[in-house]
């Protein structure tokens, strides 16, 4: 495994040496990889971007895109003691191996590698022609990566190109005493808003009544006291997930069961169900806008007054709700306090009117970086790619696993979970509607495929990690043999 590193601002590829980690992992690929170096094109976008592409067949079936990405998320130094094995050794242990990178994301990457490397050397030729893209600063954003390699795509392949797309995302576990696969049809979208404010200074001998900071403070206290309302849309993706463990997660309880089933129909099912969801952290987080206020700034001494004061709040957007709405809800929700403090409001760009008058200060907030990032289109959840995923998903399980006889896999598509950032896809949505976040890792127990995910002590059971391979292995043998993708 290659040492490399994440890390926040990466200057231009040709300019930062921390991108060169990459040409050591590229010539590991080469020597580990021979058949798939001999066979498939191999197009480097953007020096370091990845894309390979083998050939199929049939030119009039669209290719099947698999993804994953090239770099990791930085070690802290001070925590390399708490490695059981040192965090770029690539160690195996004849059970697991460890490492950062491990699971997030190089068991992907690698394992989409080995399943393809195998099915050469089996002199196995695709009908439907299979692309590759392994972009390398997934964790950063993907700019130089994933944009690139998506805007590639665009201009060799076109729009809806392709079949469908399965990145690294969802994986299987134990829900409600069931198992289930919970391929991400949907990602939540992004916004970070930065709230400012500025007064006149002076000497804290002879304050106001509200220092900027004051002034701020009474802002994001209203923020808090106004979280986001949770609305449950009986078409999102996390409403078909909760439908799913109603019909199949043994270990419901069976209020809650009653409640999902009936909430379909009824409408007052729906508002109690509403309650529950509102009332449980997770799921309120999945289904609805949240907020968290992740920074703030203000002050220079004690002896004056503070001119500016700031904060950013942290949204990530409902997959029902737009980059556009938050702005407005944002503006709308602070409009009293601007007035009531006498302060000149502008957001996001537009002056917003809060009376006539000399003003005391200013309020303004604002995208904080421009990074603002819709919610992802929602991938068909009827459609023929999610039935074939699907399908792929329980053969894969069901060949290998050797879990009691009663024990099944339960297919339920959601979203990706709070405790990641968007994936590479982002970058992907002009190329195919049927976008799929899974990559079958068991994420359901102390032996799992994802420890130690971006902390200490990442590792992947060997185990966990073969039954990915596998997985890939179907996946591409289905998408060979379906016509109706
Ligand atoms: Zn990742």
């Amino acid at each position: 495994m290659v040492r490399r590193c994440s890390e926040g601002s990466m200057g231009p590829i040709d300019e930062d040496p921390r991108w060169l980690a990459f040409v050591p992992f590229h010539e590991y690929l080469l020597t580990s990889f021979p058949l798939i170096h001999s066979t498939l094109k191999l197009t480097k976008v953007n020096t370091y971007g990845l894309l390979y592409e083998w050939e199929g067949t049939d030119a009039s079936l669209k290719p099947l895109l698999l993804a994953a990405h090239q770099d990791v998320v930085p070690v802290d130094p001070r925590t390399v003691d708490e490695w059981e094995h040192p965090p770029f050794s690539g160690y195996f242990d004849g059970q697991r191996i460890w490492g950062r990178g491990s699971s997030d994301d190089k068991s992907g990457l690698i394992g989409i590698m080995s399943s393809i490397e195998t099915l050469l050397s089996t002199g196995f030729k695709p009908t439907r022609k299979v692309v590759l893209a392994f972009g390398f600063d997934e964790e950063v954003s993907g700019l130089f990566g994933a944009r690139k390699l998506g805007e590639y795509m665009l201009s060799n392949f076109g729009e809806d190109a392709f079949a469908m797309i399965v990145d690294e995302g969802g994986g299987f576990s134990e829900q409600y005493g069931s198992i289930f696969a919970v391929p991400g049809v949907a990602e939540k979208g992004y916004l970070d808003v930065r709230v400012e404010i500025g007064s006149p200074g002076g000497h804290s001998s002879v304050p106001p009544d509200h220092t900027s900071i004051g002034m701020l403070s009474a802002l994001l206290v209203h923020y808090e006291s106004n979280p986001y309302p949770i609305s449950i849309a009986r078409g999102s993706p996390v409403y078909a997930t909760l439908q799913c463990q109603a019909a199949h997660g043994s270990d419901m309880a069976s209020s809650l069961r009653k409640e999902i089933i009936k909430s379909v129909k009824s409408d007052k099912a729906l508002k109690k169900l509403r309650k529950t969801v509102t009332d449980d952290l997770v799921l309120r987080s999945l289904f609805g806008t949240t907020q968290a206020i992740d920074l703030i700034s203000g002050g220079v001494k004690t002896n004056a007054l503070p001119e500016q004061a700031w904060a950013v709040v942290n949204h990530r957007i409902a997959t029902q709700s737009s980059v556009g709405e938050i702005k407005r809800h944002d503006t709308a929700l602070l409009e009293h306090l601007a007035t009531k403090f006498n302060l000149s409001y502008t957001a996001f760009g537009e002056e917003v009117y809060t009376g006539s008058g000399a003003k005391y200060g200013s309020l303004q907030i604002s995208d904080a970086w421009g990074t603002a990032l819709e919610p992802a289109p929602i991938t068909p959840m009827d459609g023929e790619a999610y039935k074939l995923l699907s399908g792929t998903i329980k053969a894969t399980f069901n060949a290998h696993r050797k879990f009691k006889n009663s024990e099944e896999i339960q297919v339920a598509p959601g979203i990706m979970t709070g405790n990641t950032g968007n994936t590479d896809t982002r970058y992907y949505w002009k190329l195919t509607q049927n976008i799929f976040r899974y990559n079958h890792h068991n994420a359901g127990s102390g032996r799992a495929l994802g420890n130690g995910v971006h902390t200490v002590n990442e590792s992947t059971d060997i185990d966990a990690f073969l039954e990915m391979i596998r997985f890939f292995t179907t996946l591409i043998l289905n998408a060979d043999e379906s016509s109706q993708l």
